[in-house]
């Protein structure tokens, strides 16, 4: 127990995993957070100061589901095992006990195995540091992978750098704890934040740090980085080492965001458009979810990156855009590639497996079948006639191996050693495919040939006892033994056969025995399975140091291939959605022609329902068209649609990727902003009418003119006069100060009015028409106000009682009569509604046609001529 609680003391936070023989055992509260979690059996074992002491334990070849499980409820886990064998310990004093030590700190943001990681997600472990001056950095990281990435950070925009990642631990210093700018952090960062000691958080630290892990003398030739970026780094190393137990990191080179670039999303941007998560917070129903066609995990979490934080750097978006139309253009070529990588497993996490010494032979395996299918891309993407873009032929070039010797033989050496279905784990052996290492096929020939005179030596042993059923066997407790029937066994208990045959055990209906002969023949099968063992360890530990010596290589072959797989699910996507490339201006234009909504469009495809494309025309300059559309239209009729199709196509367009339209040129945007009014953000303590505002106010504060903005029914969510003077003001400042792009959707019929005052806006509206009182919408976008709202007829769509419509159109009449006539609606006072004809007529026919019938003049077969009659009258068919 004192091993245990001085090695628990080192770890007061994380739940130990006190390795045990083949169990990982769970002590005191541990044991009782643990037992509840895994619904696992809490026992108890000796006493502590006079108390039992609770435990529970896992199975360790068993341990990864748990491990799961843990992480997955927020816990973290320290995995103690024991780092030499009962013998060793032994050896030292026969009452020394077995060696124990740390290994691992498993945290929510710390994993690299294969059974603990959505393939197709990526995973962000994020450290957020401040200078006292109030700078502030994020660095961000992803251990299963090596991305590493610094930034330095406006500390009023946290939120916004924070859910551009697939965040799964945030770690911070605990003297940040109380910043003003960390407040509600937790709820936005939506991922367990864990507190360092401020000392971790320094410059000085950071740069410690870095130099350990990068084996630098000094940090001017990793890049020139800012104190907080530096103290961020420290932070994030310190802490990824402490979960390695103490070994740094295995990052790449810290890669530092430019500031401007990448395309800004802020929170609930992110939220309303579900460019990645749904309000749901799932994967369906995003925009992600609608347009990924990748194969490879690889590429998933390229794509998901891509759409989380598209670009601003033109040359950049035009090389995704080339790519895809590569692909696009080389049908052959296209289906060729994509059939190669699909064969290609998770290079990236593999060979951060192995870099971390916890890979095994299986992610040997994917490392060489991926370099395989690496190859073969590269020669489908250099036979292909068109000329390949720069981005592709760097990849081709990568990937060919061209001049990379050493990785190409590495991945034949590793075609030729590895067994079809390698193993998890080396130290389950038998990996090594025969033929490849000569000494391991001597040991194992050896250590069949004395399987195979242990066989023999089966019917020898008949014979010479006489007794048939003899048998030869072997269990991990006896080793090889020799079993006969019991009631057979005595002449062998009774010399002469004694001499040779010695008695082992005596089961109930068996006795066993062994002989010299066949005790050395298994001394000499288990000698050589050690070696063998040892052997194809060799074996491991020298293609481990290969792949390490290759490891940056190997980083580049990577990328290139989730690349190359992302650009051709691009283009197959464009293709199933009939999107096109969008053409890039230096203007700040907005114009697509036939655009539509990719997620709303597929769902109505899914139901056999077809969508209206529509066009829209913005200018920021205001010369070839409007910066600021105003779009009215009843409910229903799809403005919300309209406005999101149009910031998912910014998206989209500066992503890499093409967009759902027949044309579209696009002036790059800095920011997208949505917003949706009357949206419930009451789990947070705030009235809708208070969220509204504090969003609106982001925009009208942040927009650039460069920036893209959608507006939806802002100002709806408090009282009529209210919420008509913000969006009234809203609408001003956007046109005449911010002078941006952007889309105003709102039932106020009022501000149609402004719009037409306005130089630099329009309105527009979506059609609708009235057709035997139900309303038709045509989803269709015209120029100028709509005429009425039509919020009468939405009502009775939706199924409002037919007094409650009728009522309403009266005071809606009353209305439109003019201004003060408002003053003399009887709103609260309970208003009698006429009820006189109110009957359908239809209705009225079905109770003449009742009163007429005689119930019992009627023959059975009229009784149901009359049932079909009353049904047709009731349709009003008659
Ligand atoms: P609004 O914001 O005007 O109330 P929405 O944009 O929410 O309307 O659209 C309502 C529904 O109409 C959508 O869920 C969709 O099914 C359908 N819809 C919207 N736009 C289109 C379109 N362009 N083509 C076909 N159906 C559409
Ligand atoms: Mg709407």
């Amino acid at each position: 127990m004192a091993q245990y609680l001085s090695i628990k003391s080192a770890q007061p936070d994380a739940l130990l995993f006190f390795r045990m023989g083949d169990f990982y055992e769970l002590f005191f509260e541990d044991a009782v957070t643990a037992a509840r979690i895994l619904d696992i059996t809490l026992t108890a074992r000796g006493e502590h100061e006079g108390v039992p002491i609770p435990m529970a334990g896992v199975p360790y070849h068993a341990a990864e589901g748990y491990l799961a499980r843990l992480i997955k409820a927020g816990c973290r886990v320290a995995v103690c095992e024991q780092t030499e064998s009962p013998a060793e310990a032994k050896k030292r004093g026969s009452k020394s006990i077995v060696r124990r030590e740390i290994v691992r700190v498993v945290t929510p943001g710390t994993l690299t195995e294969e059974t603990l990681l959505p393939a197709r997600q990526g995973q962000a472990l994020a450290a957020l540091a401040f200078t006292g001056q109030g700078e502030a950095a994020l660095a961000v990281c992803d251990v299963s992978t090596g991305l590493f990435e610094l930034a330095a950070l406006d500390p009023a925009r946290i939120g916004d750098a924070l859910l551009a990642w697939p965040l799964s631990e945030l770690v911070i210093s605990e003297g940040d704890r109380d910043r003003p700018a960390l407040a509600g952090l937790r709820e936005i960062a939506a991922a367990p934040v864990t507190e360092r000691p401020a000392r971790a958080a320094t410059a000085k630290s950071g740069e410690a740090h870095l130099k350990e892990a990068f084996g630098v003398a000094a940090l001017d030739g990793l890049g020139d980085f800012s104190k907080a970026e530096l103290a961020a780094a420290g932070l994030l190393l310190d802490y990824v080492k402490l979960t390695q137990a103490g070994r740094p990191a295995r990052l790449a080179v810290p890669r530092r965001a430019e500031p401007g670039g990448t395309l800004l999303i802020d929170p609930a941007t992110r939220a309303s458009l579900e460019i990645d998560r749904s309000y749901s917070r799932g994967r369906e129903g995003t925009l992600l979810a609608a347009i990924d066609r990748t194969v490879t995990a690889p590429g998933a979490r390229l794509l998901a990156a891509n759409l989380a934080r598209p670009s601003r750097d033109r040359s950049e978006i035009e090389a995704r855009h080339d790519a895809v139309s590569f692909f696009a253009g080389e049908r052959a070529a296209l289906t060729d590639v994509r059939a190669s990588l699909k064969s290609a497993p998770d290079l990236e996490r593999a060979c951060m497996r192995l870099a971390l010494g916890r890979g095994g032979p299986r992610d040997l395996q994917a490392l060489a079948r991926a370099l395989e299918a690496g190859m073969l891309s590269a020669a489908i993407l250099k036979k292909s006639g068109a000329a390949l873009p720069a981005r592709l032929a760097a990849a081709a070039d990568v990937l060919s191996l061209a001049g990379l010797g050493s990785l190409r033989a590495l991945a034949s050496d590793l075609a030729a050693a590895l067994v079809e279905t390698p193993p998890m784990f080396a130290r389950e052996g038998g990996f090594v495919a025969p033929g490849w290492d000569a000494a391991l096929d001597e040991v194992r020939s050896l250590r069949d040939g004395s399987r195979r005179v242990i066989a023999e030596m089966q019917g020898r042993y008949a014979e010479a006892t006489g007794v048939s059923a003899l048998k030869i066997k072997f269990n991990n407790v006896l080793g090889y033994f020799i079993e006969v029937p019991a009631r057979l066994a005595d002449p062998m208990l009774k010399p002469p056969l004694a001499q040779d045959f010695i008695h082992r055990q005596t089961m109930a209906g068996a006795v066993r025995f062994s002989t010299t002969e066949l005790a050395e023949l298994a001394g000499r099968i288990s000698r050589a399975e050690e070696e063998a063992r040892a052997l194809e360890i060799a074996v491991f530990d020298g293609f481990c140091a290969r792949v390490s010596a290759e490891s940056e290589t190997l980083a580049q072959v990577a990328s290139a291939l989730a690349e190359i797989d992302v650009a051709a699910a691009n283009a197959v996507w464009a293709d199933e959605a009939g999107a096109v490339r969008p053409v890039l201006e230096a203007a700040p234009v907005f114009e697509a022609k036939g655009l539509r909504h990719p997620v709303v469009e597929a769902a109505l495809r899914r139901e056999g329902k077809g969508f209206t494309a529509n066009d829209l025309h913005l200018d920021a300059a205001a010369r070839t068209a409007p910066r600021f559309l105003l779009v009215t239209g009843p409910n229903m009729a799809g403005k919300s649609t309209y406005l999101r199709q149009a910031a998912l196509a910014v998206i989209l367009a500066q992503a890499g990727c093409f967009v759902p339209a027949t044309s579209m040129r696009l002036g790059l945007a800095d920011r997208v902003f949505s917003r949706v009014g009357a949206s419930d953000d009451l789990s947070r303590g705030r009235s809708t009418f208070m969220v509204e505002m504090v969003e609106t106010a982001a925009i009208l504060n942040q927009a650039t003119p460069e920036s893209f903005v959608i507006l939806d029914e802002v100002g709806r969510g408090t009282a009529t006069w209210d919420g008509l003077a913000i969006a009234w003001a809203a609408v001003e400042h956007l046109h005449e100060q911010t002078r941006c792009r952007a889309i105003f959707a709102t039932h106020y019929h009022e501000l149609t009015a402004l719009a037409s005052e306005l130089p630099g806006a329009a309105n527009a509206s979506l059609k609708a028409r009235e057709w035997k009182q139900d309303l038709i919408f045509l989803h269709e976008v015209q120029p100028g106000p709509a005429d009425r709202s039509y919020g009468v007829q939405v009502a009775r769509l939706a199924g409002l009682p037919r007094s409650a419509v009728t009522r309403a159109a009266q005071i809606l009449k009353q209305l439109e009569a003019g201004p003060s006539a408002s003053e003399s609606l009887p709103l609260f006072a309970a208003a009698p509604v006429e009820t006189e004809n109110e009957t359908p007529p239809e209705a009225e026919a079905v109770l003449a046609a009742l009163r007429a019938i005689d119930p019992d003049a009627l023959t059975p077969r009229e009784a149901l001529a009359l049932l079909y009659e009353l049904k047709a009258l009731g349709k009003g068919e008659s």
